[in-house]
């Protein structure tokens, strides 16, 4: 017989891009797992262990606790297609691009789309979120927890409050903060948060954990039409995950496992420490970078930890240095969209990959290839400040 393609042996990469990350070996262990059928008690168990690991990491009461099958962006798709009948305002804060993606999902479902807006590598501003539904009410309000665009962190516990002042849904995304820093659903007032797999959280991308309260519940109940979606529509899916298991699609098997390790190591590890190592990673990656004559985007107070953007420097050539760094170093890193392609990299540590070996990997690939081009970057000064940063990191108090 003719082979027609070789073995199946992809390289081995240190995936510091903006995602997929590279997973804990737990979580691929559990990919490999013998398949059950979906209404097998053994395999609803496990979906009931999904459910109550993800109200832990959501930090939520919510029974609807669960996961669309589908990466990030099915979960938001998820949540706009199931609360959006043509004709609801809906309105976007947006600094980035998944600002971007929630306007352009709220006017595919119908929305009568409003925004506030903040120039990328900014937040958005809670008292003009408050201004905007003074003018005008709206059902929701939609709010990117992190901008992994950018790198920007949006302050959400505010926006809760205002959202509920004004009787509006806030929804949030999730997708790159969840297991890497604290996202308070209950406490911050937030309606509906989804997220990813394949960010903090350490799995392949695949599943899109989501959390709703009563409040988004009834508003799915009110809807004068059908959702358009089925395979996306929420009152489908949270009765397939509730005991009542009523037949929708088949869930991804190998996924659910992956996903219910990968929630497992979060709680293991345990909420607290999981957002230190981020911290703390993302902190002697961005320390190394200074040291190294890189100058940081954005915003400095509202730096996300798991994803840092960095200017490139002046003359350098953006794809011919992310192609030397993975052929060479095996390092993978991110280039970015829209106004900022050509001008940041942006660099992504997290869940497995949230440890000092992988911003000293970054910093000592990035160094020898910048000097193989010319740029003068001093030797040696990236790790040694991205050293000093984490174990500064340890003992601080402030870091804890
Ligand atoms: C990655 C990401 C998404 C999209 O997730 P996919 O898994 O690529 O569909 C959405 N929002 C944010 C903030 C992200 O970082």
């Amino acid at each position: 017989m003719t082979r027609l393609v070789g073995d199946l042996n992809p390289p081995t990469r240190l995936l510091c891009g903006t995602g997929p990350t590279n997973p804990d070996p737990r979580v691929l262990r559990a990919l490999a797992a013998p398949l059950l059928g979906q209404f097998d008690p053994a395999f609803t168990a496990i979906m009931h262990e999904v459910a109550t690991l993800g109200r832990e990491v959501f930090q939520t009461s919510n029974p609807r606790t669960f996961a669309v099958s589908g990466t990030g962006r099915a979960g938001m798709e998820a949540a706009i297609a199931s609360l959006v009948e043509p004709g609801d305002r809906v309105l976007v804060a947006n600094c980035g691009r998944f600002g971007d993606l929630f306007v352009d999902l709220a006017g595919r479902y119908g929305g009568r789309v409003a925004q506030v807006t903040a120039e990328w590598g900014r937040v958005i501003d809670p008292g003009a979120i408050a201004d905007a539904l003074k003018r005008e009410p709206a059902k929701i309000v939609a709010v990117v927890h992190g901008e992994t665009s950018t790198g920007m962190l949006q302050p959400l516990d505010e926006i809760g409050r205002i959202c509920r002042a004004h009787h509006a849904l806030l929804v949030v995304d999730a997708v790159v903060t969840l297991g890497g820093v604290a996202v308070r659903v209950d406490d911050w007032g937030i309606d509906l948060c989804s997220a990813g797999t394949q960010k903090c959280l350490g799995c392949p991308s695949g599943m899109a954990p989501i959390t709703y309260n009563d409040r988004v519940e009834r508003a799915i109940a009110a809807r004068r039409t059908p959702v358009v979606s089925n395979y996306l529509d929420l009152s489908q899916l949270q009765r397939y995950w509730s005991p009542e298991r009523l037949n929708h699609h088949t869930l991804p098997t190998s996924m659910t496992y992956a996903l219910r390790e990968a929630l497992r190591l979060v709680a293991e590890e345990g909420p607290p420490a999981r957002f230190q190592r981020h911290r703390r990673a993302g902190a002697a990656l961005k320390a190394g970078l200074t040291a190294m004559g890189l100058a940081l985007f954005g915003d400095p107070e509202r730096r996300l930890p798991m994803i840092t953007a960095v200017h490139i420097p002046a003359g350098v050539d953006d794809e011919a240095v992310r192609a030397q760094l993975l052929e060479e170093f095996g390092v993978e890193i991110a280039t970015a969209f829209g106004p900022l392609r050509g001008r940041i990299w942006r660099i992504g540590l997290m869940g497995y990959n949230a440890e000092l070996r992988a911003a000293l990997a970054v910093l000592t690939g990035m160094e020898h290839v910048l000097r193989s081009r010319g740029v003068d970057v001093p030797l040696g000064a990236g790790v040694e400040a991205a050293r000093h940063a984490y174990h500064e990191g340890i003992d601080s108090p402030a870091g804890a």
